[in-house]
């Protein structure tokens, strides 16, 4: 099993502030590892970056630190985003302020009124509850500092303390380089990469944490009772569309959820589930039914870029989308998790 991350990792107090808009999506990529990488998979990387660049025209800089290590097994790379704090309310306003398109406008008219969510939920004892008590569960949101710069709001990362931090296997077979298709038998980096960073732009899911909890309570700082996941914020921008039914917000472990902007009548894609007690897939993905970047598997021998629900649950989550013409592809596998996102190729899926 791959690491997933525990609560502590990921609250921290933001300080916002606006900030000036001046040049496009921008990432830079600073090796954190103890080997220097390689020219082409810096090459790799940076194509990742420019991929996302081109859909995304938000004009900030994102700051991400890049290793090559031994991961766990089938495991293909990591992510760990840094969290910040945020009252639900200012995410909506935010959300609201950011608005460019019609798909903008129908998820933020889809959002809760008032200071505090009402959802579904999974208690520490795994019982199922509709959540509407409005403590810090309710209220607060983590949102990466990534989604926040989307948001605009100033975030003072930097290379040295980035945004987010991406972790690749070095023990698997990746292909840098797109020319000539993908080899059977190796996963292309760049599909990968572009996976990753699409958790640290915020592709993630609270209920991965939850899953884990469940399980760790005291590794989260958790007591086990019922009522442990009350007092402390778990849910995420991207949490804020995950609906199993018209008008019923659902962030518990398990079930049917899928990404929708119109308040559930409409169902995008369906999202995975949990790791533990889900669909044995990370909450902080899409299923696996269709081909999407931010599925949880991905095959050996493909490549390929987002798909229209990944861009849009990107637009949905305050990031300003370009325009998007995706190509389909196959099959793949990769993992996520709240604060840490894992990648990972898993081979048994899909075989
Ligand atoms: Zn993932």
């Amino acid at each position: 099993m791959s690491a997933r991350l525990s609560k502590c990792l990921a609250a921290l107090a933001v300080s916002a502030a606006m900030a000036p808009a001046a040049h496009a999506l921008n990432f830079v990529f600073t090796n954190t590892g103890s080997t220097p990488m390689t020219a082409q998979q810096m090459a790799a990387l940076q194509a990742a970056g420019n991929y996302w660049s081109s859909k995304l025209s938000d004009p900030v800089t994102i700051y991400l630190g890049v290793s090559f290590d031994s991961l766990g097994s089938g495991v293909l790379g990591q992510a760990s985003s840094l969290l910040y704090v945020k009252n639900y309310a200012d995410v909506r306003n935010l959300l609201s302020a950011d608005k460019t398109t019609a798909a903008d406008t129908m998820a933020v008219a889809s959002l809760q009124a008032g200071n505090a969510l009402s959802f579904w939920s999974t208690q520490g004892n795994g019982s199922a509850r509709f959540d509407n008590d409005g403590s810090a569960n309710n209220a607060g949101l983590l949102v990466s500092a990534a989604n926040l710069k989307a948001l605009g709001v100033k975030v003072n990362t930097t290379a040295d303390a980035p945004d987010a931090h991406l972790s690749f296997s070095k023990d698997l077979a990746f292909s840098y380089s797109r020319v000539g298709g993908t080899p059977g038998g190796q996963h292309d980096f760049i599909t990968v990469a572009e996976h990753e960073i699409g958790h640290a732009l915020g592709f993630t899911s609270g209920v991965d944490s939850i899953d884990y909890c469940l399980d760790h309570a005291s590794g989260c700082g958790l007591s086990g009772a019922a009522n442990q996941f009350e007092e402390s914020e778990w849910f995420t921008t991207l949490d804020l569309f995950r609906y199993s039914a018209p008008g019923k917000l659902d962030l518990q472990v398990g079930g049917s959820p899928y990404f929708s902007i119109n308040g559930g009548a409409s169902a995008i894609e369906s999202f995975s589930t949990g790791d533990a007690h889900g669909n044995g897939f990370q909450a902080s993905h899409f299923g696996t039914s269709h081909l999407t970047l931010m599925r949880p598997t991905i095959s050996a021998g493909v490549s390929y870029d987002a798909m229209p629900a990944d861009l849009l649950a990107m637009d949905a989550i305050g990031w300003d989308v370009a325009t998007a013409v995706p190509e389909p592809a196959s099959m793949a596998m990769l993992l996520a998790g709240l604060g840490v996102i894992g990648l990972r190729a898993q081979r048994r899926t899909k075989g």
